[in-house]
């Protein structure tokens, strides 16, 4: 245990120095004070550990001062001294929080016993603070990681998952900064800014232009560990930094996938800042557990786009198809919606392919998606439906309207790739069974078009 100090409060000097004495020689630092007013002003200003008080006091009563002691420094240890004390007021004076009582004359190995007995009531009392104050904070750790797998376990979508992890951090209310920044992802040795909060897009995005190993980002990419940095106008390793921004600091956590660093948390903080080695296992957590969701949230885009788009086209596939047909075609069939749908196929294609050779022919089908979908409605779906064959579903939309979507179509087609399409349109009403029907429809007057001469628009009878 330190040195410990002891503040003695008593009128009678003789008392007083007998007291110094024997402490000091065990010791122990003294303070005195002559009256009840001294001793409290005493008491501001000087670490004391245990009061040494007089009950007889001539300026305030013994018990009155005790309630002072208590009440401005509940962590000092009174031990109260009297000559004439009855049983009743020494339990009075241990009620109102005083560790003891001695009866002058006092005991000297009596006084130093109690003395000690205080330290180490004083001591243990220290220690359940800090204790508590530790679980009280790995208790608000755990629920801000908790916290954070549910915002990440409610979503696969990146951009859902992203913006949850940075609201819960915000809301938390346990780093020793606030909250602003962004979370970049990394992709192909680049890092692309995917979600912020608390500050601008245009002050993050110049970011994106580190290239790995560069800048604090860089740093954190390459060596996969959290990089603190105090101030942005002295750490030579910050260079990418916005000229209008006041000095900073900044935490950058890389967000790892078992060993890869997928994404980084990049936040500003106020200049200096300090990162203490709890908050840095907090923030480290918190990385591998986005990490992971990243990759998983990737994992799912790629699987789902790749088993329902086709690649070549970028176009949602038959499998797609068929799931939105499906969706589609329930609401039109249960709430009496207009629901079009309009097949196309590009005139002669197998001898395009034959002159221009199947590359050009892989081109002009992309070209075909492109055209399409830019002369559609955002409500509007295309397929790649088959080798040259392509599906549009115009919700909302009757035949009339339809057959007329179809020849705008088929002359932007031409006009942009100089190459016919024959297109069959067919709408929804009473009479269609299914969703098979109305594509056989369609297909249909598709064959028509082609009967009757080709780079033509026909429209599906009945
Ligand atoms: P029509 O006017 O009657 O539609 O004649 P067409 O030549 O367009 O029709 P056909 O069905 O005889 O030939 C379609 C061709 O499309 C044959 C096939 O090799 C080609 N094709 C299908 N898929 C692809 C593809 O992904 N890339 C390329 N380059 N060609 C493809
Ligand atoms: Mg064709
Ligand atoms: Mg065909």
């Amino acid at each position: 245990m330190d040195k410990a100090r002891i503040l003695i409060i008593d009128d009678d000097p003789s008392m007083r120095k007998t007291l110094s004495d024997i402490l000091m020689i065990k010791g122990y630092d003294i303070v005195a004070a002559a009256s009840g007013e001294e001793g409290l002003a005493l008491l501001n200003g000087n670490a004391v550990n245990v009061a040494l008080v007089d009950l007889g006091l001539p300026d305030i009563s013994g018990l009155e001062l005790l309630e002072k002691i208590k009440a401005g420094h509940p962590a000092v240890e009174a031990i109260v001294l009297t000559g004439d004390a009855t049983l009743d007021s020494a339990v009075t004076a241990t009620q109102k929080g005083a560790f003891s009582y001695l009866l002058k004359p006092y005991d000297i190995d009596q006084l130093l016993l109690q003395v000690r007995r205080a330290m180490e009531k004083q001591e243990a009392e220290v220690q359940i603070h800090r204790r508590n104050e530790e679980l009280q904070s790995s208790n608000t750790e755990l629920k801000t990681l908790q916290d954070i797998s549910q915002a990440i376990s409610r979503t696969l979508d990146m951009d859902e998952l992203l913006s949850g992890v940075l609201s819960v951090m915000a809301g938390s209310g346990i780093f020793p900064f606030e909250i602003k920044g962004g979370i970049f992802l990394v992709e192909q040795g680049r890092v692309r800014l995917a979600s912020y909060i608390s500050v601008s897009e245009s002050v993050l995005k110049p970011c994106q232009e580190v290239f790995s190993g560069k800048c604090l980002c860089g740093h954190a990419v390459v060596n996969g560990e959290i990089v603190v940095s105090k101030n942005s106008h002295e750490d030579p390793r910050h260079f990418n930094c916005h000229p209008d921004t006041d000095p900073h600091g900044h935490v950058v956590v890389p967000l790892k996938a078992v060993q890869e660093v997928v994404g980084l948390l990049s936040l500003y903080t106020q200049p200096g800042i300090e990162v203490n080695e709890g908050m840095l296992r907090l923030l480290s957590a918190i990385g591998t557990q986005v990490g992971i969701a990243i990759n998983n949230a990737r994992l799912y885009e790629q699987t789902k786009s790749s088993s329902l788009h086709d690649p070549l086209t970028g176009l949602a596939n038959r499998r797609f198809l068929q799931m939105q047909m499906e969706k589609s075609f329930d609401a039109a069939k249960r709430y009496g919606e207009k629901l079009s749908i309009i097949m196309l196929d590009i005139d002669h294609f197998k001898k395009y392919n034959d002159t221009r050779g199947h590359l050009e022919g892989d081109k002009l089908l992309a070209k075909v998606a492109e055209v399409l979908v830019k002369e559609l409605r955002n409500a509007d779906y295309v397929f790649r439906y088959g080798g040259e064959e392509f599906l549009c579903m115009l919700p909302e939309t009757d035949l009339p309207m339809a057959a007329d979507v179809a020849e705008r179509l088929r002359h932007a087609v031409e006009t942009e790739t100089d190459v016919p399409i024959s297109l069959g349109v067919s709408s929804f009403h009473e009479e269609v069974a299914d969703k098979e029907s109305l594509i056989k429809m369609a297909d249909g007057a598709l064959y028509r078009a082609k009967q009757n001469g080709r780079n033509r628009v026909e429209v599906a009878e009945g």
